[in-house]
C-alpha cells in the first residue's frame, strides 16, 4: 500500500504502524505538543504563487494557517482580509513590515517575492524574531544565502527554503530507491526543468536585476535538486553551456542552459533546463534497472514508474500544504528540515558555477560541497 508521509506520520503518533520510511527525528513525533498551536503565516509579496497555491493550501494545514499578508499594493489588503478573514492589525506593506516584530500572531514570514528581494525581507523577518520560509531561488547569491542563513542565526530563528519538491511523496521514494538500492547503486542521472515563456517581455523573471538569472535560477534549481536526491550526493565538479534561439525576447536572461556534474564514486549528471521549451523530467539509471519521473517537478500529481512495470503512485495531497507543515512541525517539534537554508545556499554555489563555466567555454568548475543541504531522511 502506498503511504504518504502525513498519514504515515499520524499513524506512527498513533502507535499504528512502526518505523519504515521516516526520517529518525520524525520519531520524536509529538502530536500533544503540535496540538497545542497552530502557527501563524504571513506571506510576504501577493503575486501568482501566493495567490493560487499558498493561500488556499494554508486552509488546508493543520499546524499552520494564514494569520497575516505584506503586500504593496493597497488594493490587495481588503480582498484578502475578507477572503481569508485576516485582521487589520496583522496586515503591513514593505515599509511598515519590520513592526511585526510586535505580533504574536505571526510565527512564520514567508517572503514571496521576486528573487532580489528574498535577501531583504527574510532578513529583516530573522530580525524580526520571525522564522522564515524563503521562496526559491533562495536569494541571487551565495552572499546573500549567507547573510540570510547569519541573520536567522543571531536571531535564533529557523529558516527554510520553498523546495516544495522535498516534501512531495514521489520525490522521497526516488530518495528511498537511492538509498535502499533495490535496483543497485546509481550510475546515471537525467534532469530536466523548463517551460516556454512567452508572456511580458518586461516581467520581472525575464529583468536581471529583479531576478538574478533566467531559466536556471527559476528552473534550473529544480533540476540541480532532482540531480542530487537522484544520486543522494552532492556534485564534485560541473561544467555548462548555454544556447540561445529567441535573443530579442530573452535580452537579458539566459533562455536555455544544459550542464554536466560529476558525482563521488564516478556517478554522472545531466539537466537542461529552459524559458524556451517544456520538459519537467527526472531519470535515475541504477545498475540494474532505472526509475522514472515524469512530470517531476510540478504541482502534482506527479507520475512515475520503475523499470520492473511498477507505477509509483501516491494519493494526490496539495505540495505546499505538506512543505507549510512539514516547517511548522519542524519549527513546533524538532522534526527534521527537509529544505534548510544551507541547501538553498549550495544550489546558489551550483548556479554560480554554472555561469562561470558558461563564461569560460564550458571549462569544468570543482565543487567542493562535502555534504552541504544534505539532508539524511
Ligand atoms: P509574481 O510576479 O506573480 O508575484 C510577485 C509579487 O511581488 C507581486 O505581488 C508583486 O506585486 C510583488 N513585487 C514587489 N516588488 C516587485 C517588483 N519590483 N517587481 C515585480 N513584482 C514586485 O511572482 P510569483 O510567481 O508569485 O513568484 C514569486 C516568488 O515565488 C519567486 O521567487 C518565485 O521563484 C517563487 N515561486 C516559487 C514557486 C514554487 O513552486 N516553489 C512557484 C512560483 C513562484
Amino acid at each position: 500500500m502506498a503511504i504518504n508521509r502525513r498519514t504515515f506520520n499520524i499513524k506512527l503518533a498513533s502507535g499504528l504502524i512502526g518505523a519504515f520510511i521516516l526520517p529518525s527525528s520524525a520519531l520524536s513525533f509529538n502530536r500533544d505538543k503540535v496540538n497545542q498551536k497552530k502557527l501563524g503565516v504571513a506571506l510576504v509579496g501577493l503575486g501568482s504563487y501566493s495567490k493560487w497555491q499558498l493561500a488556499p493550501a494554508l486552509l488546508d494545514t493543520e499546524y499552520c494557517y494564514l494569520a497575516g499578508i505584506v503586500t504593496g499594493t493597497t488594493s490587495k489588503e481588503k480582498e484578502w482580509m475578507d477572503k481569508y478573514n485576516i485582521p487589520r492589525e496583522n496586515v503591513y506593506n514593505y515599509e511598515n513590515f519590520d513592526e511585526v516584530v510586535n505580533n504574536d500572531a505571526i510565527d512564520i514570514v514567508y517572503v514571496v517575492l521576486p528573487n532580489s528581494m528574498h535577501a531583504n525581507f527574510s532578513i529583516r523577518a530573522a530580525k524580526a524574531g520571525k522564522h522564515v520560509i524563503c521562496e526559491k531561488p533562495m536569494a541571487v547569491s551565495v552572499a546573500e544565502c549567507d547573510a540570510i542563513i547569519k541573520a536567522c542565526k543571531d536571531a535564533d530563528v529557523k529558516l527554510s527554503v520553498g523546495y516544495r519538491m522535498q516534501s512531495d511523496p514521489y520525490t522521497n521514494e526516488i530518495k528511498r530507491l537511492v538509498k535502499e538500492k533495490p535496483f543497485g547503486k546509481v550510475h546515471y542521472v537525467s534532469s530536466d526543468a523548463a517551460y516556454i515563456s512567452r508572456g511580458n517581455p518586461n516581467q520581472w523573471r525575464l529583468n536581471r536585476k529583479l531576478s538574478g538569472g533566467g531559466a536556471l535560477v527559476n528552473m534550473g534549481v529544480y533540476s540541480i535538486q532532482s540531480n542530487i536526491y537522484g544520486t543522494g550526493t552532492n556534485p564534485i565538479s560541473v561544467s555548462a553551456q548555454e544556447f540561445s534561439t529567441r535573443p530579442e525576447y530573452f535580452k537579458d536572461t539566459d533562455e536555455t542552459i544544459t550542464a554536466q556534474m560529476e558525482f563521488p564514486n564516478g556517478v554522472v549528471g545531466s539537466m537542461f533546463t529552459s524559458h524556451n521549451a517544456k520538459a519537467n523530467r527526472l531519470f535515475v539509471s541504477f545498475r540494474n534497472g532505472w526509475a522514472e519521473l515524469n512530470p517531476a517537478h510540478s504541482y502534482g500529481p506527479l507520475s512515475g514508474r520503475t523499470s520492473d512495470g511498477k507505477e509509483i503512485k501516491f494519493p494526490h495531497q496539495s505540495q505546499q500544504m505538506v512543505q507549510m507543515d512539514d516547517f511548522a512541525k519542524h519549527i513546533l517539534t524538532g522534526s527534521a528540515n527537509f529544505a534548510p537554508g544551507e541547501m538553498g545556499k549550495r544550489d546558489m554555489i551550483i548556479v554560480e558555477a554554472i555561469y562561470k563555466s558558461i563564461k569560460e567555454s564550458g571549462k569544468t568548475i570543482p565543487l567542493n560541497l562535502g555534504n552541504m543541504g544534505i539532508v539524511s531522511a
